[in-house]
């Protein structure tokens, strides 16, 4: 089985997804997933859409890359988001645009033989909806076994987690960093993995998000340190809002 790289919601911030990069690297991952959200809230959108197309083989597009490419509202998203959104969509050129516009907020893959789903948000409505808790679990869970396949890896969130149903049980535990899980089990009717947030985590752990998925189908968190200063600074001098960069020091 291939090791992959699995990161989600970079949003602008070059500083954690270069970290982050390096840190696979070290891994020799043989791919990298990214499950969305490449832009939105940092900095850095074209250099960050650059390193993405670089070193991801697979790209799903999040809730802000369709915004910001023109393909959804900015309607639904926070004051804060939309301001972001709206300066990023005058800092990318058109080519960027329509690659943002290309992406899908969902796809099916094989790895090692076995389906997976990767969608940005909930499978039960990929672009916009959460999984936050049990019932959104419960609500994947339904929207997976429609398209028959028990493994789903997603992002949108930004909290690290596994979600699973087991036996009519449901659950949602949040992940710390070198945590092995072993997703691909047979005593899960449904489980859903977010590999947490590279560019903007909201588990109060300021530390870029990411997770490696081994030869052996084993999925192992991690956390890796950057210069968050220089990205929550980079954000004040573009005129962003000042809440997006103190929220990158809280991990909130
Ligand atoms: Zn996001």
């Amino acid at each position: 089985m291939k090791k992959i790289g699995l990161i989600s919601d970079v949003h602008g911030n070059l500083h954690a997804l270069l970290a982050v990069l390096a840190y696979l690297e070290k891994e020799q991952v043989d791919e990298i997933w990214c499950l969305g959200d490449i832009v939105g809230y940092g900095a850095f959108p074209s250099e960050c859409i650059e390193k993405v197309r670089e070193n991801c083989s697979i790209i799903l597009g999040g809730n802000h890359d369709l915004a910001v490419a023109g393909k959804i509202s900015f309607r639904e998203f926070s004051f804060d988001a939309a301001v972001a959104g709206e300066w990023t969509v005058k800092r990318l050129n058109d080519s960027e645009k329509e690659f943002l516009a290309s992406l899908e907020p969902e796809l099916l893959v094989k790895l090692d033989g076995r389906s997976v789903l990767l969608t940005h948000g909930n499978p039960a409505n990929p672009i916009w909806d959460y999984v936050f808790g049990r019932f959104d679990v419960q609500r994947a869970a339904y929207a997976m076994e429609e398209k028959g396949v028990k493994v789903n890896f997603l992002g949108h969130s930004h909290v690290p987690s596994i979600g699973y149903v087991r036996n009519s049980e449901v659950e949602l535990e949040v992940c710390r960093p070198g945590e092995t899980l072993t997703i691909f089990s047979q005593e899960y009717d449904a489980v859903l993995f977010n590999p947490g947030s590279v560019g903007q985590p909201r588990d109060f752990d300021w530390r870029a998000s990411g997770a490696v998925i081994d030869e052996d189908g084993l999925v192992k968190l991690f956390r890796v340190e950057y210069d968050v200063n220089a990205a929550a600074e980079a954000i004040i001098e573009a005129d962003l809002p000042v809440f997006l960069a103190q929220r990158l020091k809280s991990g909130s």
